[in-house]
């Protein structure tokens, strides 16, 4: 009998480990609100739970960002471990230039970070992206992702931050014509 009540309460007591208190001290986390709970860590919080203090939400974000930034960047070493999107960049960087004479600037070797990721080509003054898709590295084989999807990640990523984005994939170099034409509708679509 004595055991099943102490086998009972332990469940209850895991799901409500933060104890209601009535004190002057701050949360223990640093958002400045006064503490209502203490944890069994002897922690004093603002909440009930900490993922609902404002510093430690701040806190999770950060992380997260960071996270993603690590991403972007081991992404990026990743394709400069292969030849063939340097020589593209660079090919894309003369498509451009020959089209919208200095207007815009290869950012990809980390020099441009929008929330997080590092783009490809940034438009010197208007809002606008160009990502070139390795077909190895952004494969579904590769990102675990369909292709289509990949794409739209990217680009909402970059819309969410404020830029259009125009996605360029290498099989499309074969083709320039066609590529040409892919960024200029791009281009007018942007004035
Ligand atoms: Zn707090």
């Amino acid at each position: 009998m004595k055991k099943s009540t102490s086998s009972r309460f332990k469940g209850k007591k895991r799901l409500h480990n933060a104890m209601r208190i009535l004190t002057t001290e701050l949360c223990d986390y640093g958002c400045g609100e006064i503490a209502k709970y203490k944890f069994k860590n002897r922690k004093l919080c603002c909440s009930e739970h900490t993922s609902a203090c404002k510093k430690r939400k701040q806190f999770a974000s950060n992380l997260l960002n960071r996270l993603y930034h690590t991403i972007d960047f081991l992404e990026k070493r990743k394709k400069g471990l292969d030849m063939k999107p340097n020589l593209l960049e660079k090919h894309m960087i003369e498509i451009l230039n020959k089209l919208y004479p200095d207007e815009f600037k290869f950012v990809g070797d980390s020099s441009k970070w929008i929330g997080g990721k590092n783009p490809d080509f940034k438009h010197k003054e208007k809002k606008l992206i160009i990502e070139l898709f390795g077909d190895y590295w952004h494969s579904k084989e590769v990102t675990g992702i369909d292709e289509q999807i990949h794409e739209q990640e990217r680009q909402s990523h970059f819309e969410n931050n404020g830029y259009k984005t125009l996605i360029i994939w290498e099989r499309e170099f074969k083709n320039i014509e066609r590529l040409k034409l892919k960024i200029t509708e791009f281009y007018r679509k942007e004035k």
